[in-house]
């Protein structure tokens, strides 16, 4: 596997199909830091957020939250286009570059027949790639040991202080 194949850049523009937010069961997961600002923008506070907003998901040999999804798999804030755009999780933020997706070309291929923007538009450059892959990396998912559950938790447990 080589990532040498991103050196030019590469090409990807959302075509806002919708695809990725909508019709399959995926998962969201936050980070401290997407709650935070989720936090801000919806103007909640973590217990009334995590009720309305979260679910719990098997991580790691712990467990995450991801952003619930509506019965026909549509993510939660998906209303005719992502209704906190601006507060979107890094996992929303940094798509199509993330590490398995952005590391070789075998990977890009395949993941453009998921998604139609890869492929299409203006080449993004190499540093504008390697500062979403560094974002998402540094964004881990929030993960919670054995027997922690949100909803005992004080927001700066949860939010790290
Ligand atoms: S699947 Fe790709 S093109 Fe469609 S909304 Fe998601 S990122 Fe955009
Ligand atoms: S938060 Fe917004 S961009 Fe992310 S999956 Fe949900 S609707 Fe799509």
């Amino acid at each position: 596997m080589s990532d040498a194949f991103r050196n030019g850049g590469l090409p990807f523009e959302c075509t806002r199909c919708s695809d990725c937010c909508r019709h399959e069961p995926g998962l969201v997961l936050l980070s401290r830091s997407d709650i935070r600002r989720l936090l801000g923008a919806l103007g909640l506070d973590f217990r009334g957020f995590y009720a309305k907003y979260c679910r719990v998901v098997s991580l790691g040999g712990g467990t995450g939250l991801s952003l619930r999804e509506t019965e026909r798999f549509d993510c939660i804030f998906w209303k005719n286009g992502c209704s906190v755009y601006d507060a979107r999780p890094v996992q929303c933020r940094t798509y199509p570059f993330w590490p398995g997706v952005a590391d070789s070309r075998e990977d890009w291929i395949r993941e453009s027949r998921r998604c139609p923007g890869i492929g299409r538009g203006p080449v993004r450059s190499r540093s504008e790639i390697e500062e979403a892959l560094w974002e998402y990396r540094r964004n881990a998912p929030l993960l919670l040991g054995p027997g922690e559950a949100p909803e005992s938790l004080d927001e700066d447990t949860i939010l790290g202080g």
